[in-house]
């Protein structure tokens, strides 16, 4: 039986730490698609294009790994996938109870549908994305949090502000 996980987020934008989680899930599933989701209700600061292509531009190293965008109810669109693992990653206990209702909804939804979670990383577990928004709008250094690529997007982008 082949196994497929879908990583759903907002990868707004991919961190070192999304990565760290994709990297291990590319060992341990068939296949993986990160699902970058529109998403908004939280108003991103990329476009949903500009996401998807960052987390593209960062994932090529892993051969059965694939980067689509989504608009539509998750569970619905991990069936289309034919995906049968929802992964998501655990950061702190302050991730636990917001992911503990997401994955008890969506079993709801989907009963087949087995929400996994993983660990980053030691020196991944405090990195957020929205987090390096904020350090990249006050024009702080975030070169050891992401890839140079989403870095310089990230100077591109607060230059026109
Ligand atoms: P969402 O808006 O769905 O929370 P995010 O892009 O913020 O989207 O996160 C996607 C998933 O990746 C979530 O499960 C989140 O907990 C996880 N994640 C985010 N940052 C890290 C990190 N530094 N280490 C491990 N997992 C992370």
């Amino acid at each position: 039986m082949q196994i497929i996980a879908i990583y759903p987020g907002t990868f707004d934008p991919i961190t070192n730490g999304h990565i760290d989680i994709i990297a291990r899930a590319a060992k341990l599933y068939h296949r993986v698609i990160v699902a970058v989701a529109v998403n908004n209700n939280k108003a991103p600061l990329f476009s949903l294009d500009e996401r998807v292509a960052l987390v593209q531009a960062v994932t090529t190293e892993f051969a059965n790994v694939n980067v689509i965008g989504f608009s539509t109810l998750l569970v619905e669109f991990a069936k289309q996938q034919g995906a049968n693992v929802i992964l998501r990653g655990l950061r702190a206990v302050s991730d636990f109870e917001y992911e503990f209702q997401l994955a008890g909804m969506n079993r709801r939804l989907s009963p087949d549908l087995e929400t996994m979670f993983l660990t980053p990383a030691e020196q991944y577990e405090f990195i957020s994305s929205t987090m390096i928004r904020e350090i990249a709008r006050l024009k702080g250094d975030v070169s050891s949090f992401v890839p140079p690529i989403v870095g310089n997007a990230l100077t591109e982008k607060f230059k026109q502000e």
